[in-house]
């Protein structure tokens, strides 16, 4: 069982769980070799509960452990993967605290070298006073 507490705005409308939370619990089904998992929302302003029950997905979480194993090496060789490529509507990227980030550095893998000399310039164009809008065109 994964537990997860979220606001009362939230609880309301959800009709299912997140799916990172999905890859989450399918992984740890996975290395803990269980077959059913149990995603248990709470609302943390009341207490109420939601429970979604899962069935482990080995396919799922052979695709996920590849995932995983190409961004090892990805990090292993000094690049830094791709952003996702709705960004920056993707659900996933709309609270994500890197989404400035990732807009100075663009669409594609880069170097980590590459990577730290684009977001030197942003901050540098930013300093310079030119609008943080116009670098997130
Ligand atoms: S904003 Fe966050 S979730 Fe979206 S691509 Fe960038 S790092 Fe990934």
């Amino acid at each position: 069982m994964d537990i997860k507490s979220i606001n009362s705005i939230s609880f309301r409308t959800l009709k299912e769980p997140s799916v990172e939370y999905i890859y989450q619990l399918q992984l740890y089904l996975h290395f803990f070799q269980i077959k059913q998992g149990v995603l248990l929302y709470v609302n943390k302003d009341t207490q109420d509960l939601k429970e979604f029950f899962l069935e482990y997905d080995e396919a799922l979480c052979r695709q996920l452990l590849d995932q995983l194993q190409e961004l090892g090496g990805q990090i292993e060789v000094n690049q830094v993967p791709a952003r996702l490529e709705e960004w920056p509507s993707n659900g996933q990227c709309r609270y994500c605290q890197y989404k400035e980030v990732c807009s100075m550095v663009g669409p594609d893998q880069v170097s980590w070298d590459e990577f730290k000399e684009r977001v030197i310039k942003h901050e540098e164009s930013i300093k310079n006073g030119d609008s943080k809008k116009r670098l997130l065109s």
